[in-house]
Formats: C-alpha cells, structure tokens, sequence
C-alpha cells in the first residue's frame, strides 16, 4: 500500500493537533537513527511523528494506523544500544516524551508515572518520598521509564540482589494496536497471582503494546557504602565474582569493573592517576547505617581472601564521584573516539571467567576487520560481560560496520547459547531472532509471532524486530 505522506500528516493533525505532529526533513532524519554505528536508510525514515499527550491521543492514533495498516514505532528516547530505538519500516513515530505526570501514593505504597519521564528526572521525584528507582542504566539523564520499563533492564548487579524493574511494577495502562485501551494489574502493594498480563507486557519493548501508565511500587531507599578494589588483571576479579557466588556472599547493588585498558582511560578522564591491572567498584546497601557499615566489612572481609592489591571502603563522596564515573568515561572514550561495536554476554557464573577469555579471543581476531581493540567495563556482578569491539575512527565504509557488528553479535550470541546465558539485558530482540532460534528452538519462536498477533493482529507496533529486520 502507498501511502501518501501529505494526507498522513493531515490526518495525524487532525487527530492530536497540528503543534504535535512533523514531518518536516530533519525532525525526521532525527527519528531515524539510533546509537547503532552505521547510517540512517531509507526504510529507517519515518512517515511522521507525532507527540502525544494523553492515553486517548495514542490511542487515535493506533486505530488510525491499524485501520490504515500503517506500521507505528514507539520512542521513548531512542537509547537502546542494539538497534530497537531505530525504526525498521516507514512509519509513524510515537513519541512518548510529552507524556511526564507523576504522582506518588504513600499511604497506598506505590507511584504512578507516564512514560515519556527520564529516569533521572524520576529518581529526583522519588527522592522526595524517600524511594529508590531500581532502574540504572547509564542513560539515565535522557532514557525514559515507558522505554525502561518496555525493555525491563536495570543493570549492574541489581539483577542479583533486587530484581528486575517489572518485578516492581503493580499495574499498567496500555493502549493496544487497534486503540484500545487496557488496564492491568492492582492497587495494592500485592501484585495478582497466577496468570495475568502485566508481566506480558513488562519486557515487550513496543511490540503488544503502547504503555501509558506504569504503577510501581515506593521501594524505601536503602544505606549505601561503597568499595574499591585494585586488582593486577581482569582475571582477578572474574574469580573474585565466581568466588562471591560460590561461598553465598550477598550480593552488593552494584558490582562494576574496568577492565586494564579501560582503567586508564577512564581514570585519565576523571583525574585521577590510573593503577597499573584492573578495577573493581562495589556498592553495598541495607535498610540501617548500621546494617549497611557491618554489610559492607563483610563485604571487604571477604575481597580480602581474594587477591586485590587493595580493597577498602570510600568514605569521601568526592573520591568515589570520580571513580564511578571513570567507568562512564571509559565508555564516553570507546563512543566517541572511534566505532564501537558492544556485545553481552551472561553465562552461568562458574563460566565466568572461561567465557571472558573466550570473547576476548573472539573479538581480537574477527573476519570483518582487523585490527580492532579490546575492551571491557561496566556491570560484571550480575554476571554480565560487555566485551567491545573498538576499531579508533569512525571513518570506516557502512557496510564494513554493518558487517563488525553482525560478526559480534553472532559470535558473542553463539557463546551465550553454548554456554547456557541469555544475553539481553538491552531488549536486544530486532537483532536476536537468530539467537533465539539457536538456543529456544523454532516452537518458541513461533510461539512469540502467534502472542504478537493476539495483541496486534496486523503487526502494526514496532514492524521489523520480531522479524529481525536491520
Ligand atoms: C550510554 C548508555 C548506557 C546505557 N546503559 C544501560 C544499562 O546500563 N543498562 C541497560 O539496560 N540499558 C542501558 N542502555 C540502553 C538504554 O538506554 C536503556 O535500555 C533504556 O532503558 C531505554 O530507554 P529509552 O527511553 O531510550 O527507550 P527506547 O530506546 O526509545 O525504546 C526501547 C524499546 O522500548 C519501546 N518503547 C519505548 N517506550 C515505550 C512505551 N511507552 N510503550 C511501549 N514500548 C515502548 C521502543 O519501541 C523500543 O523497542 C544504555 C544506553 C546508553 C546510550
């Protein structure tokens, strides 16, 4: 079907207002692309955007597109590292970021919030209730919750000790293909046993629905203190986290790492002078100062028996500023100052430091490109791996980054499989078809297609990443 992008606009306009829908050039060409290395394509760029500002608007628009069987993409900032937050086909662009209320139930326990909120901006408004958001990516100044929330990632060792973000997610307002709206879920702090669709819908990154209310739970905010630990290698801190497992440690908030050479860039950008090996930062939280002091000796006690060169408590603010942000700056390095090509890996935790090696090995000698440098930072006490493939410019054919980042993926995706993990922590589904295959089996992907199109029978929401369309 042809569809004529004049009267789109027009109709669009006419359903939620002209102020609210473009589709001029650039704001287009905005929309089109993503954090992905390579350049925008045709079928990238959308039809239009539009903005909305109510459940009623997304849902205009939805019974629009669907009775039109034009394909609809959500965007909550448009952070996913993996290639969701780019549009596979032309068509309208959802905007979420009008949609920011926010409103907290103390004496019920629980929040409410529109999607299009950053994270950031959320997290200041729960401080105010005393709450901690269990959500932590390193986007958090721009991503939003609805996209959080429709990945389902938290990050660092959250995982392990608190969960995942839907885990706390009481409820939803959702707005189906076809314009319905939908609610799910309780007001109370007890969430629905047995069968229920909030927990379809948490995770479904856009593909059975629109979120437009998310009801979470007021997590009181817990103690913190934090760690440092100085080790020669990599390798030392692989075993100190298969070791943390293996003799029942608990396990902190955040478990993060540099790697050697991501230490030193990272501690180069903050000002501080970089140790020789690598660097591991803990952060441990209880519900008292008290519980949270004896926690974190426990903590150091049992670093300890590991092999740092040092591993001790950071007791000034400024100090641990700068050594949590060196692994952001390591990242800020990898991004900007050349072709970064990411991969994650999640194996059982006894493989931990096998499967390392293993995606170090494999991203050292690639077929696509030779070359290419090592690193590796960010979350490891899940355990997650982020091994990066960093190629120093960015002056490098498409299709030569297309193909670096295909050959990562499938290497890196056939090591989850071999080893037992998942990877996933980005919602990677528009580039893990193929994996999902690999290591569910073609009846469980099957099985995804047919829950899609109980919930969207025309494949109207996020068209392309259920097929694995680049
Ligand atoms: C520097 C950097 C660090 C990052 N660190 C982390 C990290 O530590 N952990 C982590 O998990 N991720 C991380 N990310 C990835 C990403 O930022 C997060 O996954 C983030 O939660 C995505 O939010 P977003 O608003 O940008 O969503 P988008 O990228 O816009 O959307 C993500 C998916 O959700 C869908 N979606 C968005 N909003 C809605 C909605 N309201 N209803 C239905 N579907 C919707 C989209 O269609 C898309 O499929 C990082 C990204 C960057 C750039």
């Amino acid at each position: 079907m042809t569809i004529d992008q004049k009267q789109l606009q027009k109709a669009l306009a006419a359903l939620i207002g002209e102020d609210n829908t473009f589709a001029d050039g650039p704001t287009l060409m905005a929309y089109a692309k993503d954090t992905m290395p390579w350049d925008v394509e045709s079928q990238n760029i959308p039809l239009a955007v539009v903005r909305p500002g109510s459940s009623l608007d997304v849902s205009h628009v939805l019974k629009y597109a669907n009775d039109n069987d034009i394909p609809v993409h959500t965007h909550g900032s448009g952070t996913s590292l993996v290639g969701l937050g780019r549009p596979k086909t032309n068509c309208i662009v959802l905007d979420m970021g009008r949609m920011q209320e926010f409103k907290a139930y103390p004496e019920r326990g629980y929040f409410e919030v529109e999607p299009g909120m950053h994270i950031g901006k959320l997290r200041k408004a729960l401080a105010e209730y005393n709450a901690l958001l269990p959500v932590f990516p390193g986007s958090e100044p721009i991503a939003t919750i609805g996209g959080s929330i429709s990945v389902n990632t938290s990050a660092h060792a959250v995982d392990a000790s608190l969960g995942k973000p839907g885990d706390y997610v009481l409820g939803m307002e959702v707005v189906l293909a076809n314009g319905d709206i939908l609610k799910t879920g309780t007001e109370s702090t007890r969430k629905p046993a047995g069968i229920e669709i909030t927990k379809f819908l948490v995770g479904s990154e856009g593909l059975l629905c629109v979120i437009t209310r998310i009801r979470m739970r007021l997590i009181p905010a817990p103690c913190l203190e934090n760690i440092v630990a100085y080790y020669n290698s990599t390798e030392d801190i692989l075993d100190t986290v298969m070791a943390m497992y293996a003799k029942g440690i608990p396990t902190p908030l955040f478990f993060e790492y540099l790697d050697e050479k991501s230490t030193v860039v990272g501690f180069n950008a903050v000002g501080l002078e970089p140790p020789e090996g690598a660097v591991a930062m803990m952060t441990i939280h209880s519900a008292t100062p008290e519980g949270c002091r004896a926690k974190a000796k426990v903590f150091l006690d049992f670093l300890k028996q590991t092999s740092p060169k040092e591993a001790r408590i950071v007791e000034d603010a400024d100090e641990w500023g700068k050594i949590w942000s060196s692994r952001a700056e390591a990242g800020n390095y990898v991004y900007r100052l050349g072709a970064t090509f990411g991969s994650e890996i999640t194996v059982p935790v006894d493989k931990l430091k096998e499967a390392f090696l293993e995606a170090k090995e494999t991203i050292l000698n690639l077929d696509s490109y030779k070359g290419n440098e090592f690193y590796s930072f960010g979350h490891i006490g899940a355990p997650t791996i982020h091994a990066y493939a960093f190629i120093p410019t960015k002056d490098i054919p498409d299709q030569v980054k297309k193909d670096v980042t295909m050959e990562v993926r499938n290497k890196t995706e056939s090591l989850n499989a071999r080893y037992g993990g998942c990877g996933g922590e980005w919602g990677l589904t528009s580039q893990r078809v193929g994996f999902l295959k690999e290591k569910y089996g073609q009846t469980y992907y099957d099985f995804l297609v047919n829950l899609k199109k109980t919930f969207d029978p025309n494949n109207i929401l996020n068209r392309g990443n259920l097929e694995g369309w680049m």
